[in-house]
């Protein structure tokens, strides 16, 4: 499947040059113009990367990459910004936003596809997967359906990220402020208890009827999934 690319950019002769390059190389590109264009956009359909122009008119190409990583669906969407300044404190802000990279314009179309690629390895384990096992827990990330010993579990958005999290790496313990970073986003205040709160619920929700206990508490710690012993 060629990867879908999203290009964020308002001066048509980036967006034609982009276009061009990427078509050649086998991506699919869809063009947005300016910030609430592209928030439809990827709301529509998720893009396999975005490549976003920082100066737009609107909303900033750092704005736009903020509220993309704060919706819990996007979080882990690549972006690569691209910059026509030079600034290290820019190029700082940047990266601080969210962005997973920058290309400085004027760029040679063969170095952003290098770009790309590279961000796209990096993202392709989490996007690869479909579906997650552990034990007798399958969790299906398209279907955004849970079973467990093939009983359905239904849970809330926040407990279906919770699991996914802990799924992902099983066996590793996370505090509550990774979890909060992981499932709520960084840029969102919670207090630490919140996940308390939620990891109580998963657990009822996954122990109905008896199943074993696979969250381990760890004191002072946090969370693990964990065989039950
Ligand atoms: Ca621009």
């Amino acid at each position: 499947m060629q990867p879908y690319i999203l290009i964020v950019e308002d001066e048509p002769d980036i967006v034609e040059l982009l276009k061009y390059n990427l078509e050649a190389a086998d991506y699919e590109v869809g063009i947005a113009r300016d910030g609430d264009e592209a928030e439809i956009s990827v709301a529509e359909r998720q893009p396999d990367a975005v490549l976003l122009d920082w100066m737009l008119p609107g909303v900033s190409g750092i704005e736009l990459c903020r509220r993309i990583r704060r919706r819990p669906e996007t979080r882990m969407l690549p972006i690569i910004m691209l910059t026509a300044r030079g600034d290290e404190t820019d190029r700082l802000r940047g990266l601080d936003s969210g962005a997973d990279d920058y290309v400085t314009k004027p760029f040679s179309p063969a170095e952003v596809i290098a770009r790309l690629r590279a961000v796209l390895r990096r993202a392709l384990p989490s996007t690869a997967v479909e579906t997650l096992e552990y034990e007798d827990i399958t969790l299906d990330l398209a279907g955004h359906r849970v079973e467990r010993a093939g009983r359905n579990i239904h849970l809330g958005p926040t407990e279906f990220r919770l699991l996914r999290h802990l799924m992902e790496h099983p066996g590793r313990v996370y505090s509550r402020e990774q979890l909060l970073d992981a499932v709520w986003g960084r840029d969102i205040y919670v207090e630490a208890r919140t996940v308390d709160v939620h990891i109580r619920r998963l657990r009822k929700a996954l122990n109905e009827g008896d199943a074993a206990d696979l969250i381990r508490t760890v004191r002072s710690a946090g969370y693990a999934l964990d065989k039950a012993g």
